[in-house]
């Protein structure tokens, strides 16, 4: 392990502000991909080969994280004892190096205004006069689907698309998501983080009066070494989530899409591996 910059580390008496004499670094909010270097942006690859400091999580994978040099970067994903470091510790360390004067990437998976809170980044950074630029990423809702052999929309298929939360439980009366108006648009659902909550928004979209028949698709690590992908339908793709022990990050396909996987797959040349190589 290389050693580790003392500098970019907080201490409590250390001032937030660097002095008036510094002008605050700008902070980067990138997105990575799904997690194939070479599906970074070529801004993100020379921002993560000339910034100070990258602050990242697991989600842009292996691959990309490696690739980090250990000295110029930190882990905000966990702190000891596998807990989350909270987004507020996560927005104050993001101004704290900037107003050291450093440029700084916030590296987020796919893309980070997509479930990234990039928002709530860029809306604390200028609040507190802090410069900060946006670098768009190829997002994982789109991008998974598409490695694995799903278009999102298609002429004949789905001329929309919702990409939507399966974090929530469905039943909570408050839910954010309508699951009946989405199953009447007729279009394309993508879950993000929807793997847990499977059984209960297949469920959702069942009682909606979603077809049972309707073709479903699990990407699992989508453009990671070991990516894995399980089909179905509404009705039988919870059972097919078990036997292929997918889990998170995987995205859920939900709609006709799904289906058409099947004629192109066999000669579909995207390649991520195998299960050997995992990761987990
Ligand atoms: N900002 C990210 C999404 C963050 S929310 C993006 O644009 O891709 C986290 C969820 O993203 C995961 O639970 C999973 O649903 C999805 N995800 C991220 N990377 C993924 C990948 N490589 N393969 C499959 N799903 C992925």
């Amino acid at each position: 392990m290389a050693e580790t910059d003392t500098s970019t580390e907080a201490t409590d008496s250390e001032p937030i502000d660097a002095g008036p004499d510094v002008e605050p670094g700008t902070v980067y909010l990138v997105g990575s991909g799904p997690g194939d270097p070479e599906l970074l942006t070529v801004r993100a690859h020379r921002l993560l080969e000339e910034s100070d400091v990258v602050l990242h999580d697991k989600l842009p994978g292996p691959k990309i994280i490696e690739t980090l040099p250990e000295d110029r970067r930190e882990d905000v994903g966990k702190r000891a004892g596998g807990e989350r470091t909270p987004q507020s510790a996560i927005n104050e360390r993001l101004v704290e190096l900037a107003r050291e004067g450093k440029s700084v990437v916030r590296l987020k998976g796919g893309d980070s205004f997509v479930f990234g809170r990039g928002g709530e980044e860029a809306e604390y950074l200028a609040a507190h006069d802090v410069p900060f630029e946006v670098v768009p990423g190829v997002t994982s809702a789109i991008a998974a689907p598409a490695v694995a052999g799903v278009p999102v929309t298609h002429r004949d298929h789905a001329s929309s698309v919702s990409f939507v939360t399966g974090h929530e439980d469905p039943t909570k009366a408050e839910s954010a998501v309508d699951w009946g108006a989405l199953a009447a648009t007729g279009g394309t659902i993508v879950v993000l983080m929807g793997v847990g909550r499977l059984p209960d928004y297949t469920k959702a979209l069942l009682e909606t009066g979603m077809a049972p028949e309707t073709p479903v698709a699990l990407v699992e690590r989508g453009t990671w070494p070991g990516q894995r992908v399980a089909t179905g339908t509404l009705e039988t793709i919870v059972e097919a989530r078990d036997e292929a022990d997918i889990s998170p990050p995987a995205v859920t396909v939900i709609g006709d899409v799904a289906g058409t996987r099947e004629s192109v797959v066999d000669f579909l040349q995207n390649d991520y591996g195998d299960a050997s190589e995992d990761p987990r």
